[in-house]
Parts: C-alpha cells; sequence; structure tokens
C-alpha cells in the first residue's frame, strides 16, 4: 500500500501570492494513497526539511512529493533529505508550481486549480516510482587540453602541477597562441615574451605534460570521466625524436618567400620553418603547399631539390613521413582554441574586412591591422622593434589609430564589444610614442571602455603623459594622397567633420571566434553562440563548464578576453579539472534507459534515433557459447535519460528508469480524470 507524504511550499510569497497554497495542501490530503499534507512557508529551510523527515519516519512513508520551485533548484535537496530519513531519494517527486502555475498565471483560482492538478499527477506518478541506485563511472585521471595557447599553456600546467596527467594538443607547430605575437602587454607593459616564453618551456618540460603539436582533434567519443579522442598529429616531414632544432635546413631552404603568417604577412619564411624563434618545440616543419621538391613530386616531377635533405648531418628530414592517428583515453577535456582577428586575406568564417572597402585594407598599404603593429612593436619582429612602413619603410611621423572596427557594428552582422581593443589601442599609442619620440597618435573611439584593474589609469596615461590626441567621432573615409592617407572623419563632440593626415593608420579590428570552431563544438557536443564563440553552461554559476559534462572552457575561445581573464578562466577549467579528478568514481543519477533483454528483437531502431550515441550491441549466447542473438545495450555513462529510445522501440523493450511508459501514464490520466 502506498503511503504518499505531500509537502507543499509558499515559497515566501513566491508561490504563496498567486496559489492558494493551504487548499492545494488540503486537496492533496483527499488524493488516494496519500497520508499526509503540509504546507511550509519555506520547504527547502532547515525546519522546512525537518518537517518532512519527521514525517517520513512517522508516518512510514513510501514515497513523497514536494510542490515547490522547479526540480532544477531543489531537486537534489529534497532527495538528500528523503535519504537521510531512510527513504530512497528516487521515491521523491517534484511538482514545479513556482515557474509553472504561480510565476506564469495571474488568476489565483486557475493557478490554485493547476497547482492541485500537478501534485495529483505527482502523486500518482510516485505511487509507481521504484527505488533506484545511482550509478558508479570510474574517470579516467588524464586531461586533454586542445590549444596551446596561453589559456592551454596555463590549464595543462595547473592540471600537471595538481599532480594529473595532461595531454596538450596545438595545432600549429608551436605553442604559444596570439600571446608569443605580442610586443609589451598592457596595463604593465611587460615584454609578452619574456612572461610567456618561460612557460611555454616549462610545458615542454613537464613530467606530467605530453606536448602534441602540429596536431589536431579528429574524433571525441564517450562521456565524462571517459573519453576517447583520436588525434591527428600532422606529418612534419621531420623526424622529431633526432632533430636539434639547428637550423641548418632552414638556411639551406631555396624557397625564402612564404609570406610568414607570424609576422602577420610583413615578412618572408622559407618553406621548411620554425614560426619563430622561440618556438616550442623548436623543431620545423615542411610547409607542404610551398615546399618545391613536395610540390613537384606532385606534378610527377622527380626530385626537384633536396637542399634541406643535404644540409641535415643527422638526417631527421623525412619526405616519407605521414599523419598518424594517435587514440588517447581521457576523463576531461579543456577547450582553449582561442580567438582570430576580423581580418582580410585570413581564413574567415565571415565576414571579413573587406566589407570595410573605405578603410583601404589590403588595398592602402600603410593601412594595417593591430596584431600587425605588434609585430612591427616588437623586438622580435620583422623590423626588430622598429615602427616602420610597410610601403617604403620609412617612420611614420603620424599614425591614426581607428577603434571599434567590425565590433559594435550591428549593420555588418557582429554587435558585441571586441572588450580588448580600447586598451591595446591605447597600449599602442604609448609603444608608438616610446619609439617615435616626434610622431603624433590620434584615436578614432566611440567611447573608451577600460574596465579593469589599473586599466583606466593606463589610458590616461597614454592621453596625458604620451600625448596621444583622442577623438570621439567616425571615420567615414580613407584614400591616398601622395604619400600621404587622408583620414575623413567626424568629430562628434567638437560637432564638425574632419580631414587628419597620417603616414600610417592602425585598424582595431573585431576579435572572432576561430575559423572552424563549431566542427570542434560538434565533436565535443558543446554549443556556441550565434556568433560561434563557446557557450558556457551558466554565464554566472558554471562559467567555465559546458553543456556536456566533462568539457570546459579556458580563454578567449569564449568570448573576447584580455590575458588577465584568459589566465583566470585558464585556471578555474584546470581547479573543476583536479576537483572531477579527486574523486575515486564519478556518481550519476540511475535514470537511464535499461533494454529488457528478453523482449528485445535486436532491430537497432534505438540505436539510430539515440542522438548521444549511447546504445551499442550485445550478443546473447548460450552455454555453449553459441550467439542466441545481438540486442541493444545502453552504456549508462553515455546516456542523458532523453526518452527517445523508450518512445521508439516498437516491441516497447526499452525503458527510461523513473519515466517508464506506466510511469508517464499514470500522469496523464491523472489529469484527465
Ligand atoms: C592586437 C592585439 C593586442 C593585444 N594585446 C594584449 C595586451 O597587451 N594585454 C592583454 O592582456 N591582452 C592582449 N591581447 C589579447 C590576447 O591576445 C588574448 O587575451 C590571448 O591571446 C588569449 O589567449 P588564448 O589562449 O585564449 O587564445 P589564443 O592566443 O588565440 O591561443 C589559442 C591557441 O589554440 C590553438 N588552436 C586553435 N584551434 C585549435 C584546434 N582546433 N586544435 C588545436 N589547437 C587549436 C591556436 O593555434 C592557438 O595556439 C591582444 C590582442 C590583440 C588582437
Amino acid at each position: 500500500m502506498a503511503r504518499i507524504g505531500v509537502f507543499v511550499c509558499h515559497c515566501g510569497e513566491n508561490i504563496g501570492r498567486t496559489v492558494d497554497v493551504p487548499s492545494v495542501a488540503r486537496a492533496a490530503q483527499g488524493f488516494p494513497g496519500v497520508v499526509v499534507s503540509k504546507d511550509n512557508k519555506y520547504t527547502c529551510s532547515e525546519p522546512g526539511q525537518a518537517i518532512i523527515r519527521e514525517a517520513i519516519r512517522e508516518h512510514m512513508l513510501t514515497g513523497v512529493v514536494i510542490a515547490a520551485c522547479s526540480p532544477h533548484m531543489h531537486e537534489r535537496t529534497f532527495r538528500r533529505v528523503c535519504a537521510s530519513a531512510g527513504l530512497n531519494p528516487f521515491l521523491c517527486e517534484i511538482a514545479n508550481i513556482r515557474e509553472h502555475c504561480s510565476w506564469i498565471h495571474e488568476d489565483r483560482g486557475e493557478a490554485t486549480a493547476k497547482a492541485i492538478d500537478l501534485v495529483r499527477l505527482a502523486v500518482e506518478k510516485v505511487k509507481r516510482n521504484i527505488p533506484l541506485e545511482t550509478i558508479s563511472i570510474p574517470i579516467e585521471r588524464k586531461a586533454l587540453v586542445i590549444g596551446g595557447g596561453i589559456a592551454g599553456i596555463q590549464a595543462a600546467l595547473d592540471i600537471a602541477d595538481g599532480g594529473r596527467e595532461v595531454i596538450l594538443v596545438e595545432k600549429e607547430p608551436s605553442i604559444g597562441g596570439h600571446m608569443s605575437q605580442l610586443s609589451e602587454t598592457f596595463p604593465t607593459l611587460d615584454c609578452s615574451q619574456c612572461i610567456l616564453t618561460p612557460r611555454m618551456v616549462e610545458v615542454a618540460q613537464h613530467p606530467r605534460i605530453r606536448l602534441m603539436t602540429y596536431s589536431e582533434v579528429e574524433s571525441v567519443d564517450g562521456y565524462v570521466g571517459n573519453f576517447d579522442v583520436t588525434i591527428r598529429k600532422k606529418a612534419r616531414k621531420v623526424d622529431a625524436t633526432i632533430c636539434t632544432g639547428c637550423g641548418a635546413c632552414m638556411t639551406a631552404c631555396v624557397q625564402r618567400k612564404v609570406s610568414n603568417e607570424f609576422d602577420e604577412g610583413l615578412s618572408k619564411r622559407t618553406a621548411i620553418y620554425t614560426p619563430f624563434p622561440q618556438a616550442v618545440p623548436n623543431i620545423p616543419v615542411i610547409d607542404q603547399m610551398k615546399c618545391l621538391r613536395i610540390l613537384s613530386q606532385k606534378k610527377g616531377k622527380q626530385d626537384a631539390c633536396g637542399k634541406c635533405l643535404d644540409a641535415c648531418a643527422i638526417g631527421a628530414i623525412r619526405f616519407d613521413q605521414e599523419d598518424e592517428l594517435v587514440t588517447e583515453k581521457v576523463g576531461a577535456i579543456v577547450v582553449a582554441t582561442g580567438y582570430s582577428l576580423y581580418s582580410i586575406g585570413k581564413e574567415q568564417d565571415s565576414p571579413d574586412i573587406s566589407g570595410y572597402g573605405e578603410y583601404g585594407y589590403g588595398t592602402i598599404p600603410d593601412v594595417i591591422d593591430g596584431m600587425q603593429f605588434e609585430r612591427l612593436a616588437s623586438a622580435s619582429g620583422p623590423t626588430a622593434g622598429k615602427i616602420l612602413r610597410p610601403s617604403d619603410g620609412k617612420e611614420p611621423k603620424r599614425i591614426v589609430f581607428l577603434q571599434c572596427i567590425g565590433s559594435r557594428d550591428r549593420a555588418k552582422g557582429i554587435d558585441y564589444c571586441s572588450k580588448i581593443c580600447c586598451m591595446y589601442v591605447a597600449k599602442h599609442t604609448m609603444l608608438y610614442r616610446h619609439k617615435v619620440h616626434d610622431g603624433q597618435a590620434t584615436v578614432f573611439y566611440m567611447d573608451v571602455r577600460a574596465n579593469g584593474k589599473g586599466y583606466d589609469e593606463f589610458t590616461r596615461r597614454a592621453i596625458e603623459e604620451d600625448g596621444a590626441v583622442y577623438m570621439r567621432g567616425r571615420v567615414s573615409r580613407m584614400y591616398r594622397d601622395g604619400d600621404v592617407i587622408k583620414v575623413v572623419g567626424f568629430d562628434t563632440l567638437a560637432g564638425e567633420p574632419v580631414t587628419i593626415d597620417a603616414d600610417m593608420v592602425v585598424l582595431a579590428t573585431a576579435i572572432r571566434p576561430r575559423p572552424g570552431i563549431k566542427d570542434l563544438a560538434q565533436k565535443l557536443s558543446i554549443s556556441y553562440d550565434k556568433h560561434g564563440f563557446l557557450n558556457e553552461a551558466h554565464p554566472k554559476l558554471r562559467p567555465v563548464e559546458t553543456n556536456t559534462a566533462g568539457v570546459f572552457l579556458a580563454g578567449a575561445c569564449q568570448a573576447p578576453r584580455d590575458i588577465p581573464d584568459t589566465v583566470a578562466t585558464a585556471s578555474s577549467a584546470a581547479a573543476k579539472v583536479l576537483g572531477l579528478f579527486s574523486q575515486e568514481s564519478l556518481e550519476r543519477e540511475p535514470t537511464v534507459a535499461r533494454v529488457d533483454i528478453s523482449h528485445c528483437a535486436g532491430c537497432f531502431t534505438c540505436e539510430r534515433v539515440c542522438p548521444y550515441g549511447a546504445i551499442g550491441h550485445r550478443e546473447i549466447r548460450d552455454r555453449q557459447g553459441r550467439l542466441i542473438k545481438t540486442v541493444a545495450d545502453v552504456n549508462p555513462g553515455v546516456c542523458q535519460g532523453c526518452g527517445t529510445c523508450q518512445a521508439t522501440c516498437p516491441s516497447k523493450s526499452v525503458e527510461l528508469m523513473g519515466f517508464t511508459d506506466e510511469q508517464i501514464f499514470a500522469e496523464v490520466n491523472a489529469i484527465l480524470a
């Protein structure tokens, strides 16, 4: 005989204002099987919980219904209360009379009647609940970090320092990401390479970090604690196990006119190259699209060039090397794939800066973007840190910086603020004045957003100490007049049009998601926003978690971020991973599908419809080992309890624990009664 207790909550005034809570409790008292029904101001409070515990013991309850807020809020709390009183926690049901009644209805009578209905169906369901046990899943205590920028580096080091193994996968030949391209960094103006390269080396030497550069994640299967990852190690055409990084191959290479990506096209590199001198690992890679030997072989010609082969004394050049697929089991994944810049000529999802023809990028050679300016200002850059015009190598005496190119522009489809540009433009004006003492920097801005520790002081310093002129307004057109770039705009504070002569123009272009990120997101079953930045599970309460358990986010893959914010998110993602790995095994809710093997006909409709790939095959054999039949088999670690299999199984052999057909129909009948 069912003995059900019903506890109806006022939720302060949240429910009580609209729903007549005492009436709901009184109505429930009359439902078949209900032996006690009470209302309480705050059922989730300690006194409220105590009342439930006492009632379970006193009335020997076999099931409990809590009529209160959403199960998202307090289902766990109430299940724990039941467990503490000796009742199986899955014999507790929630009737959501806040979000489903009081918050969405105005009429008290209607809201109360609906609340009574919801309690009635919860009572009918809980009568049919059976005790369930949580599922225990082992955890592989090894993490995968995807992306070797400062976010991935920080996350990998924190996890490894916390005592766990890490595989760090970077698609480029070296780790470092955008930070390795920067000159000096706001707000302290410390040299980017000086703070980054020691960390890169630390990663390479860390006994618990396995670095896989020039590699990409091919596929991801499995679930939290047990991901099976396949990684493609792209062929460097160089044997990394013996290469000493002496650079003789690069010196010998005759193909010297390849646009250098690291210098943002402001210099040339060879076909066999390391991206930059401090690269980690310091092992070159052959650019197969540019190598004369590979290109000529593709055309069926024989070995046009072999200079690097000849130059390498230890025989590390391997033209026969092919891509390799490596499989690894990991328990958690940190995605740290960073951002790309809104810029012409680069791989973009959409749109590209050619939509900004008025700024002459790509047509006027001395119109460059912010990252190109970083390379000019960097001591390791193409001009050894001198600010020189790309067109003629002369020192520009007047530079105009334009903010918000592509950002905050609804007409062009990017409505968000790129967040870091106000700060790096202020930095650029300073770096410029530190190098060209008689230079004049003018900044066109919409408004200055400098909300970080020391950030406002930093931008003021650019104006007050380094003499940058900030002009509020937009530029409508730029054109070349001989040697000069005419910048035509409108000063909105003075209320008048202005034309400024510039020797160079720097565009602060929008921060964009990485091209290809949607592909990776699909492999990981995580979501992204309308722009392509990866979504967190909850912006306030779970900012580095995703909607897939065990997959975490770090850095600018999530939104435009500066280095301090990037490092902070990387460390918190690492903390989440270490928290996960601190457990012996994972406890999972038992609300997963189960197959009745005696009925299953092995049609595998369930396998085809399962959105999580949770269903496999199981062979049923007799005592002699002869195959009787093959049936569906649910992996409880992967199953998310969506019930699609239950709804589609033609022989009704699959049931979702906690949501069986019998329970669902009991609810429906209770409503229709
Ligand atoms: C012009 C400019 C100046 C800046 N100046 C400053 C400054 O002075 N101070 C400051 O605090 N911030 C500055 N920033 C911001 C800074 O660049 C970022 O905060 C930082 O680089 C973000 O790091 P990240 O690791 O998240 O991303 P990234 O630096 O973009 O690194 C991501 C890494 O992931 C790799 N990757 C991408 N996709 C994959 C994949 N599928 N598989 C494997 N690897 C992948 C990439 O190759 C890259 O190495 C500046 C930005 C710009 C544009």
